[in-house]
């Protein structure tokens, strides 16, 4: 995905961003020059001690299996790695806390503490109902199923209403749903530094900061909600992020990708209501994972967009988070860069900020 921070806010209200005070100003990130059709990324993953722990042999895995799906839907050659640099969370957010430029942290909703202006949401929200080129009734139908309580009626209010009332109760659930340690899985841990490592904006920070890889791993759960315009299929999953593609100054493509892995490996009873009640094997979720790491690198490498009308396209997003049936349906045969306006390289823009 590419859901810029900063950018998205730009059009809406800049005066509150002395970075880019001006969106005619915007400036984006070059497409990179690929000699040879060939790419060696830095991986780095970050490691949170408490969530679910992966190998750097899976690690690998996750990279290899990128790499295969690069090849054959847009034909470059992914090197992969021989090392794999691990980073503890806390290390890399101690250095993100207290550097956030003026602004950052009011584009923040704190859900944490039952803070959050929901109404505000509910306006971006709307606006991102009205954008949609598909109909009202459509966009119901596509929500429905995700949604946590019935639309009232099928006007653009009820929709927003229910919308947000699922967003909302998805991710105050992460304040209660625990992990094996039993602490909660956003939230404070006796013994622990309190980061904001759920907060979307911080991994769209550490990327502007410059960590030293074209990729970046992770097994932390990356939930939240700010006050830009986040797109309807990430409201109903509750703010979680799978993954994005972001300016970096250290990359040697322009801009990093992160995934987080967390959403493969969990069997929490919300993550899998949001993939219609699977699990999966450890073998399957590290293959789901890296087609979610090939769909940003389709981002990072081409700039290419979301065809939401082509299920084959690994560059359409998945549902929820349903990545067996968004995986079973791809075939890049009919989905070739350059097929549709979204699969041309340079649609997708990534903010410098
Ligand atoms: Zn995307």
């Amino acid at each position: 995905m590419v859901r810029p921070f900063f950018a998205c806010v730009l059009a809406v209200c800049a005066a509150i961003l002395p970075v880019c005070s001006d969106a005619a100003d915007a400036k984006f990130v070059s497409i990179p020059v690929i000699t040879d059709n060939r790419i060696a990324p830095r991986v780095v993953y970050i490691e949170n001690p408490r969530f679910p722990k992966f190998t750097t042999g899976e690690l690998k895995t996750v990279v290899a299996g990128a790499a295969h799906l690069i090849k054959e839907n847009f034909g470059i050659d992914v090197v992969i790695p021989n090392k794999i640099s691990a980073r503890n969370i806390d290390d890399v957010f101690s250095k993100l806390v207290g550097s956030e430029p003026d602004g950052f942290k009011g584009l923040i909703g704190d859900f944490r503490h039952g803070k959050v202006d929901w109404e505000t949401v509910r306006k971006n929200l709307i606006e991102q109902i009205e954008k949609q080129t598909d109909p009202l009734a459509d966009q119901i139908a596509f929500a429905r199923p995700y949604l946590t309580r019935p639309v009232e009626k099928e006007d653009i209010d009820s929709f927003s209403k229910a919308v947000v009332e699922t967003f909302d109760n998805r991710l105050s659930y992460w304040t209660s749903a625990k992990l094996h340690d039993g602490n909660p899985i956003i939230g404070t841990v006796p013994g622990r530094p309190d980061y904001p490592l759920n907060e979307y904006g911080y991994w769209t920070l550490m990327a502007r900061q410059g960590i030293e890889a074209e990729i970046v791993l992770t097994n932390q759960l990356v939930a939240s909600v700010e006050y830009i315009p986040v797109p309807i299929h990430t409201s109903l999953r509750g703010g979680i992020t799978g993954g994005s593609t972001e300016y970096n100054p250290s990359s040697a493509l322009g801009a990093s990708v992160w995934v987080t892995l967390f959403p493969y490996v969990s069997d929490d009873p919300e993550i899998r209501a949001l993939r219609s009640g699977d699990t999966y094997t450890r073998k399957d979720a590290l293959s789901y994972a890296s087609a979610m790491l090939a769909h940003e690198m389709g981002h990072q490498l081409l700039h290419l967009g979301h065809p939401w009308s082509t299920p084959a396209c690994l560059m359409r997003p998945a549902e929820a988070l349903d990545f067996a049936a968004w995986t079973a349906k791809f075939d890049p045969a009919k989905c070739p860069v350059g097929s549709s306006p979204a699969m041309t390289p340079g649609t997708d823009e990534v903010p410098i900020w």
